[in-house]
């Protein structure tokens, strides 16, 4: 758009504007340091963070994506590299910190060849060409099995990085086991739905107390003491509308002349509860789980008639339990039948801790599993819960892919070396761009040593010559602080999750290469909530209160 015959682009005085090699230096200075503000999180000997907000909330976590997204960041450019951590988090649930780690480095050597003259675009196209490659490479690198112990192997390289109270074997074991619990097969294909295993945590009891359950665990407990805890043979209505009267949106005021209309009055609303038992107990229910709430009256009734009932119930576990139960969700209770009961083996409340919950166990369709973590406090179990669910989406991915690469920066120096090579090949300028992400890519096996206290110069140049040898599955040995072999030692990352990483971290580095102009662009008119942004807001309304 801004070609020659463009007007003048003419902005407010005053407006904050960077151009050219200092918009490009801030913006790559600001990248850097998000980067640098994570390196020293990466790997099994990755330190913690600690976020503290304004009302000294905390989180300590060693997951790149949770600091991240805890991180207060303003700068623009710093942004668009957590949004990079966001997408790798939700698309493959690990790999962040590496994807941001690369960004940073592409950035850096980007920033050096920018030094010496060379420009962005050529920077971009020979990115673009490396990465090309390197998705060849990782085609020809990747090592296939499917089996249990290798998908014990993935969930204990993902939880490692993580304190996840110690007890990693523990919990790799339990994800495999509720991975291939909801592994399904369609047109021949292996396809696992992570969403079917529900994650759920109540602090207290010990880390060890973490129990894998063949069903669906709901947080809430039976709503009256008079129902019976245990129910087999559950036959199960989901009703996701309230078993109470409406009340009338206009006030409306009943005048009662004689006194023994009060009894009619009580009658009828009593009335109206039992009729509503009667469907649910003429439908063949025994459990009633709700959506909303239930009203005493028609708790009371239920309990009379045996029926096990809860309220409150999320609408995403309805959904879930849907699934597992084969139930129907239920919104007018005439719509109730046999037909739309869902089954399950058993219905049962049991106390953990000091709370009570629900079990619905055996079901109908058993592709639903859940697990409830145990542990000292919130903080625990809060880290425990990101840990797991990372490890189920990697053991998911390769459950389904079957393809994986030595980790520990072992893949990452072939990469490395690979394209040193083709730079060599490819000549021109480009090949300083090549050569560049070939150094970038040395990164991750420089960190993941940097982190374990051992000499990151060294070690590289061992691990360089170990990898010219022909050891291409040799990375960090971090158990043993030196570089050897990460396929013996059972290092291992899906290739699902590093292409992602290694794609969205030149994605965002060539993006960031190529702004060249950072202006300051008119506040957005319609602020959330009324509450945007201090000053500047000549658009709003009147009213608005000074601060
Ligand atoms: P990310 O957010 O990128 O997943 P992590 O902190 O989980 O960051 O670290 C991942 C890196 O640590 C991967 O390169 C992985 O191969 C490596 N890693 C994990 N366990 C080990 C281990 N036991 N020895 C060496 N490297 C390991
Ligand atoms: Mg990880």
């Amino acid at each position: 758009m801004l070609s020659g015959q463009m007007p003048i682009l003419i902005l407010k005085e005053g407006t904050s504007r960077e151009q050219g090699k200092n918009a490009q230096k801030s913006n790559i200075e600001a990248a850097k340091a998000i980067a640098d503000a994570i390196r020293t999180t990466l790997g099994p000997k990755g330190m913690d963070k600690m976020l503290v907000d304004s009302i000294g909330d905390i989180v300590v976590s060693n997951d790149g994506a949770t600091v991240l997204k805890e991180m207060d960041v303003d700068h623009p450019t710093a942004k668009m590299i957590v949004e990079v951590a966001k997408a790798q988090d939700s698309a493959v649930g690990d790999g962040t910190t590496t994807a941001v780690i690369l960004a940073g480095e592409l950035l850096k050597q980007a920033e050096t060849l920018i030094d010496q003259g060379v420009h962005s675009t050529v920077i971009t196209n020979g990115f673009r060409m490396a990465m090309n490659e390197v998705r060849k490479y990782m085609d020809e690198l990747a090592i296939s099995a499917t089996d249990d112990s290798t998908l014990r192997k993935i969930a204990l390289t993902a939880l490692s990085g993580k304190n996840a109270g110690l007890s990693h074997e523990f919990f790799a074991d339990l994800v495999v086991k509720a991975v291939n619990a909801v592994a399904d097969k369609r047109d021949g294909k292996v396809v696992v739905d992570p969403s079917n295993i529900k994650v759920d945590k109540k602090n207290g009891g010990a880390v060890e107390d973490t129990q894998f359950i063949s069903g669906l665990v709901i947080d809430k407990e039976k709503v009256h003491p008079k129902m019976p805890s245990l129910v087999k043979g559950a036959k199960i209505a989901l009703i996701d509308s309230a078993l109470e009267i409406k009340k009338t949106e206009i006030e409306a005021k009943v005048q009662i002349s004689d006194p023994s209309k009060i009894h009619d009055l009580l009658d009828q609303e009593s009335d109206t509860f039992k009729k509503m038992v009667e469907k649910i107990k003429k439908s063949g229910a025994n459990v009633v789980l709700c959506q909303k709430g239930i009203d005493d009256l028609a708790q009371h009734f239920l309990a009379k008639e045996g029926i096990y009932a809860v309220r409150r119930v999320k609408k995403s576990d309805m959904e879930k339990l849907a699934k597992a139960t084969g139930a129907k969700i239920v919104t007018n209770l005439d719509d109730l039948t046999t037909s739309s009961l869902g089954k399950s083996e058993m219905v049962e409340e049991r106390k953990i801790g000091d709370d009570r919950m629900t079990f619905v166990t055996g079901c109908a369709n058993p592709k639903a599993v859940s697990i409830l973590i145990r542990g000292g406090t919130d903080h625990v179990v809060s880290e425990i819960e990101r840990s797991l669910n990372d490890a189920i989406r990697v053991v998911s991915i390769t459950k389904e892919d079957g393809k994986f690469f030595a980790g520990g920066g072992a893949i990452e120096a072939e990469l490395s070396l690979r394209l040193k090579s083709l730079a060599a090949k490819v000549g021109g300028r480009e090949q300083l761009a090549i050569e560049a992400f070939a150094k970038a890519m040395e990164i991750v096996p420089r960190t993941l040593a940097e982190n374990a206290g051992m000499d990151p110069i060294n070690t590289l140049i061992k691990l360089k010559a170990e990898h010219e040898k022909g050891h291409k599955n040799y990375g960090i040995l971090i158990s043993e602080n030196k570089v050897g072999d990460m396929e013996k030692e059972g290092v291992f990352d899906p290739l699902r999750v590093k292409r992602h990483a290694f794609e969205g971290a030149v994605e965002v580095a060539t993006m960031i290469l190529r702004i060249d102009d950072v202006i300051a662009s008119k506040k957005s008119s319609a602020p959330e909530g009324g509450a945007g942004g201090p000053g500047g807001m000549g658009g709003m309304p009147g009213g608005m209160p000074p601060y």
